[in-house]
């Protein structure tokens, strides 16, 4: 069984893909540290990030390790820059250059090899693992999307920050996101649409966690 989670930024999908991950005894991956991390190496590089040759060669060739929760690219941890605005910034740069999603996309197909995985991203279900046995799409209103994303320390660091710019912020991400010409994010026909404005972090794992049963109970 492989299990797709997809949607926005502050949607929940790395608190809910982990719960599950660990309460399936499943492999989890997040797709958007791989962005993340190849894009702050082809800054490291002093790589133009609209380089796409440039930037996939990065892709190609970066040794990405995410072993005890941090995401250390070509011996450099990363696991702290890669989630500060710049970072967010950068990623989604990369992330429209088909070059370079077609080599994370060939990298992510390897991970499923074996299945007993938890995958979150923005084209999972639809790209990555069309096939997937559970497809859950989380979502939220923006407000309450970039409220979470100004408390999450990980994002945030210790410096002040204001709920406006990092609403504006995340809604640039997001437009480009949706809008961009490969694999832009779009809820999959098959994919349960989760709404979690106003739900206890709890309740929304129950519910993914309902479904994932359900389904590994209808193929098994
Ligand atoms: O999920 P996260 O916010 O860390 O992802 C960072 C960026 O990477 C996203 O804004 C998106 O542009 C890109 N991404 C993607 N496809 C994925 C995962 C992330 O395009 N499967």
């Amino acid at each position: 069984m492989i299990v797709a989670i997809d949607g926005p930024s502050g949607a929940g999908k790395g608190t809910v893909a982990r719960a599950l991950a660990r309460e399936l005894g499943y492999r989890y991956v997040d797709t958007g540290a791989m962005y993340r991390a190849i894009a702050l190496q082809a800054l490291r590089d002093g790589i133009d990030l609209a380089n796409e040759s440039a930037v996939e060669h990065v892709a190609q060739e970066a040794v990405i390790n995410f072993e005890g929760g941090r995401t250390v690219v070509n011996g450099h941890d990363v696991t702290e820059a890669m989630r500060t605005p710049e970072g967010d910034v950068a990623a989604a740069s990369v992330a429209r250059l088909p070059a370079v999603r077609r080599v994370l996309v060939a990298r992510q197909r390897a991970f499923g090899k074996g299945g007993r995985l938890v995958m979150e991203g923005r084209d999972i279900g639809t790209v990555v693992f069309p096939d997937a046995g559970a497809k859950i799409y989380l979502d939220a209103s923006p407000d309450e999307r970039a409220r979470r994303r100004a408390a999450d320390r990980a994002h945030t660091g210790s410096g002040r920050t204001d709920l406006a710019d990092v609403a504006s912020a995340l809604e640039a991400r997001d437009a480009s996101d949706r809008t961009r010409e490969v694999s832009p994010l779009t809820l999959a026909a098959d994919a349960e649409l989760i709404d979690t404005t106003g739900v206890p972090i709890g309740d929304v794992v129950k519910r993914a966690l309902s479904l994932v049963r359900s389904r590994l109970g209808d193929s098994a």
